[in-house]
């Protein structure tokens, strides 16, 4: 990797700072100065300082937002804003990816990394991570519905769905409650509750295995997950 690259990555400054850092004398590559943007390092053995502090190279981006219901959870769009757009540019610079979709819509608990191994384990439907949502539905949610999730619902297209644990929170015209499911498709939370006749009005992704979305994070703000956070998806 170019060494302007790494640092820039790493946050000391735009390609145009860091180059000037660079002239100025301030960087060494195992102890030896360097000016040139264009040598290249590896971050993994080289050691880099800046200004006698030794660079501490990331290679991968963990952050935890919470989704507000009009970004698309994609990299790019050609039409609306996606989640990729509102990150700062200091966190662009990973090319970072949301795990799996939310639908437009739904608020809540989406993580952005780059780290396509992780990515993976979350979203392959063999590895079964629960996902949990709330959801306001508009309809009377009974325990005839929890055990039909509890054992599979046939959707629109004929697909029956892995069991999900429902948990009703309020039954009334207007019902609350929180889903678990292991699969992620398309819209189905929304269509599972078709299956039984009603409809989400309302969602909000709450909890991914075991890692819960942190409720100080406003809509559409978000942070980095802790070691701890990180462990818990592992
Ligand atoms: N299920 C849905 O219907 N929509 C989502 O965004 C996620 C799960």
């Amino acid at each position: 990797m170019r060494i302007d690259k790494l640092l820039a990555n790493m946050g000391y400054g735009t390609r145009k700072e860091v180059k000037t850092l660079l002239k100025g004398g301030n960087v060494r590559i195992n102890g030896n100065p360097e000016k040139s943007a264009k040598t290249h390092v590896n971050p993994e053995e080289d050691q880099v300082t800046v200004m006698g502090e030794e660079v501490e190279y990331k290679k991968y981006i963990y952050l935890m937002m919470n989704k507000p219901g009009d970004l698309i959870s994609a990299t790019e769009d050609a039409n609306d804003m996606t989640v990729i757009d509102i990150l700062q540019p200091e966190d662009q610079v990973f090319d970072p990816f949301p795990v799996g979709r939310l639908d437009k819509d739904t608020e809540g608990l989406l993580l952005i990394t780059n780290d396509g191994q992780l990515n993976h384990r979350l979203t392959s439907p063999n590895k079964g991570v629960g996902k949990t949502y709330f959801a306001e539905i508009d309809g009377k949610v009974v325990e005839d519905d929890v055990k039909e999730f509890a054992s599979g619902v046939t959707l629109d297209d004929g697909y029956k769905t892995k069991p999900g644990e429902l948990i009703i929170l309020k039954s009334d015209d207007v019902s609350e409650i929180e889903l678990t499911i292991s699969e992620g498709k398309f819209h189905q939370v929304k269509r599972m509750f078709e299956a039984v006749g009603k409809s989400v009005t309302y969602l909000k992704r709450i909890k991914v295995g075991t890692l819960e979305l942190d409720e100080d994070l406003e809509l559409g703000e978000y942070r980095e997950l802790t070691d701890d956070e990180i462990g818990y998806l592992r």
